[in-house]
């Protein structure tokens, strides 16, 4: 009874929750467009001691690359989707935080999170003979003992630029459980906005209930995240890019994991390919990039937006999946209690 009294008490406090975040959603979603803010973020930075952060390449930096292309990319923006709010979290050469970017992501409730990178790959170890010398060595023992001598060869290395080249997107890999756990652990405290009550209730962030809607929207945010990084990488080898694919990280992009929205990085090409430093330094380069990011981000919104009239529901899909697995999540509470209940 005790067991059942507590299911019914989870039950409705889920269910005030996702009633409360719903109004929320909806209030502010009357006829609004799918997306209505994208925070685009060049990575790296100035840091307060005047070095540069990131990678380098043969007379640039990848802070300078980031936000050339991000500023190409903010510009098209606003001349071809002046409906949509931009905003930038590292607007100029200095560094910006990488929690704070994420909390100015949160903070302007980005549909879209779109951070701007530029590869590097270690240099290359080379091996060569460069000639032979004679060493001596000695066999058998006694009187047998025998004094020889054999030629080697001397080895000659250096390194050459690694030639890597090519664009990737990243996405936050979220098909493990450590991952997805990780992944709540980084979410929780940007969970703790100023409306956070008006928005989740009484929901504790620490309650299972809290973590399995926190896991539902990792998910859902996966898929959105995989469907751009795909158009994106689509769009860089329709301009003839060497095509790398889209890529899982499993850890190490935080920015990725503390942002509550779809979230990509573009390691838009390699520093240590001059061929590449070439071509992200040049204005062809960095509009190219820009243009096929733009396409991809277009192609993304046409695409949620038939996704969501084939589910018929023009509000957002986040909402509908978490209450249709609400359920799902409350029958395996009941499934536990009643596995604990025959123990
Ligand atoms: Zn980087």
């Amino acid at each position: 009874m005790l067991k059942q009294t507590l299911i019914v008490l989870s039950l409705t406090v889920i269910g005030i929750g996702i009633f409360s975040f719903t109004l929320n959603r909806k209030k502010s979603s009357a006829k609004q467009k799918i997306v209505r803010t994208i925070i685009v973020d060049a990575g790296h930075g100035i840091m307060a001691n005047g070095g540069h952060n990131g990678a380098k390449g043969a007379y640039s930096y990848e802070d300078e690359i980031c936000l050339a292309v991000s500023k190409e990319l903010v510009k098209m923006f606003k001349e071809q989707m002046p409906e949509i709010k931009i905003v930038e979290s590292r607007p100029t050469e200095k560094i910006t935080a990488i929690h704070r970017r994420a909390e100015i992501a949160n903070e302007n409730k980005g549909d879209l999170f779109i951070c701007i990178h530029v590869n590097a790959a270690v240099p290359k170890k080379q091996t060569e003979i460069s000639g032979y010398k004679t060493v001596t060595y000695y066999e058998g023992k006694g009187k047998n003992r025998k004094k020889k001598t054999k030629r080697v060869p001397i080895y000659r290395t250096w390194s050459i630029p690694n030639p890597a080249k090519g664009a990737e997107t990243y996405i936050c890999g979220a098909h493990k459980n450590d991952d997805k756990e990780l992944a709540v652990r980084e979410n929780a405290p940007m969970m703790q906005e100023e409306n956070y009550k008006k928005n989740y209730g009484d929901i504790d962030p620490n309650t299972p209930e809290f973590i399995a809607l926190s896991l539902l929207k990792t998910k859902q945010y996966f898929k959105r995240s995989a469907a751009l990084a795909g158009y994106v990488q689509d769009e860089f080898a329709k301009v003839g890019r060497v095509d790398r694919d889209v890529r899982q990280r499993q850890v190490g992009i935080w920015v990725l994991q503390a942002t509550a929205m779809p979230s990509i990085l573009v390691e838009t090409g390699y520093i240590t390919n001059r061929e590449e430093e070439d071509y992200l330094n040049s204005k062809k380069g960095q509009e190219e990039t820009a243009a096929c990011i733009i396409k991809a981000v277009k192609t993304y919104i046409t695409w949620l937006e038939k996704q969501q009239k084939e589910s018929g529901n023009n509000d957002n899909t986040i909402k509908q999946n978490n209450a249709g697995n609400i359920s799902s999540f409350l029958q395996s509470i009941e499934d536990r209690e009643q596995l604990n209940a025959v123990k």
